[in-house]
């Protein structure tokens, strides 16, 4: 298939790649992966009726008509359970978190009441019964499936795992992910700096997109363009979940990703999508590798990762949610476009009273890494689009942040 628009191609990649298999973690190791089986509540919380104040456990018949006295009878404690019923006219001390005792129907706060005497309480307040009160199971239910399959462990989720004691659990397993870059005019990061090469951004730039899902990479350094160089780098590649070749795949002379690939028996899905920057993207496959031909132009790479190569890999992982999240927010200035393909231009985005503004970082050079270093997001122009004015409302998928979404955004 060649030159398939934006979202045919990332629907074409997410029917090709699969989660990959399951493995055990420690609870304390698995900020960032995605639980591979449903979680279960092995417990009522909380236990009982607790109060969710500081305060006085009373009978709210006893105090319809404020203010009234109550006479005080004991003091419950977090931790500790009453030792005695709350009759008619009585209340006991209680913190927050302590069961509620027998008898009583309600809790007042601290602040709604005045100690007479040692044994004599004065409530301001009258309220209805269950006031201030968290009743038995709020929280969860045993046997309640608290976490399903494929929820991400974010901090909340940790906390939600350490109440269920659930010490080590299966998550999907990370992708194993080799990167390639490849040209003759490309200086690696230890070499001296030569007047006549172009330093290795992308060997970087992509590693670091990777690291940012929570996955290490395995760099592979830089084939020349030479077949048989190139061929022996790709093979070694072919050994990984998922191989990512940039530079070498558009029309050139020397563009031998391509030919290299298909020697090596990879099956080429297709070639070239219909974005800019990003245009020679190619996908293939083997039965054990995934592999996407990234453009050589430092921005393009870059982009065609966010927009195809972390959909795959966090649907490899077991996400649901596959993209980067959007935004609305509002353009400062116009913004000539070209129709024909969907458009990923750099933006700075400023909050204002009236929301998000949008600024474009500058030139949209597909060299100039500049504009990606500074970018705050990507802000997506349909294919139809035939330009943009000062205040039309745009569309913008935020760079940063582990925020995602389970829907893509591309109007074709
Ligand atoms: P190519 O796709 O190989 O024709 O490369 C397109 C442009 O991207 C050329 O100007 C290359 O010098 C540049 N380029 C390719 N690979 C890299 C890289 N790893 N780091 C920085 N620039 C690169
Ligand atoms: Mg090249």
């Amino acid at each position: 298939m060649e030159n398939l628009k934006a979202s045919e191609a990332q629907r074409v990649i997410l029917g090709a790649v699969a989660t990959l298999g399951v493995e055990s973690v420690k609870m304390e190791r698995s900020l960032g992966r995605v639980l591979a089986e449903d979680i279960k509540a092995n417990r009522n919380l909380p236990p009982y009726d607790v109060s969710a104040m500081d305060g006085f456990a009373v009978r709210s018949v006893d105090i319809a008509n404020t203010p009234a006295t109550l006479e005080l009878i004991e003091e419950i404690q977090a931790g500790s359970l009453p030792t005695k019923t709350v009759q008619a006219g009585q209340c006991s001390r209680i913190m927050t978190g302590a069961p509620v005792p027998q008898g009583a129907d309600a809790v007042i706060r601290v602040e709604d009441s005045k100690v007479i005497s040692t044994n004599s309480i004065q409530i301001a307040v009258a309220v209805k019964p269950g006031n201030f009160i968290r009743p038995h199971g709020e929280h969860m239910h045993t046997g309640d499936v608290v976490l399903k399959a494929g929820t991400e462990i974010t901090p909340g989720v940790i906390g939600v795992l350490a109440t269920v004691k659930a010490a080590q659990f299966s998550v999907y397993r990370r992708p194993c992910v080799a990167i390639l870059s490849t040209g003759n005019e490309l200086e690696g990061m230890d070499e001296p700096i030569d007047p006549n090469k172009i330093p290795d951004s992308n060997t970087y730039a992509v590693m670091a997109q990777v690291q940012a899902l929570g996955i290490e990479p395995v760099l592979l350094g830089i084939a020349r363009d030479d077949p048989a160089e190139l061929e022996e780098y790709l093979q070694r590649g072919l050994d990984y979940d998922m191989l990512l070749v940039s530079g070498g795949t558009s029309m050139g002379e020397y563009d031998y990703v391509r030919p290299c690939m298909e020697k090596l028996g990879v099956k080429m899905i297709f070639w070239r999508v219909q974005t800019r920057p990003g245009h020679p993207l190619t996908f293939g496959m083997t039965d054990k590798t995934v592999i996407f031909g990234l453009p050589g132009y430092p921005v393009s790479s870059m982009v065609s990762f966010e927009e195809f190569v972390l959909p795959a890999l966090r649907h490899m992982t077991g996400n649901q949610r596959l993209h980067r999240r959007t935004i609305t927010a509002r353009l400062a200035h116009p913004v000539k476009t070209q129709p024909g393909r969907t458009e990923f231009i750099r933006v700075l985005l400023t909050h204002t009273d009236a929301g998000y503004v949008a600024n474009t970082t500058g030139t949209q050079s597909s060299g100039v890494l500049l504009s990606m270093a500074r970018a705050d997001g990507l802000m997506v122009v349909p294919a139809d689009c035939k330009g943009l004015a000062e205040g039309d409302q745009v569309t913008v998928q935020l760079l940063d942040g582990s925020a995602f979404q389970e829907n893509v955004c591309y109007r074709e």
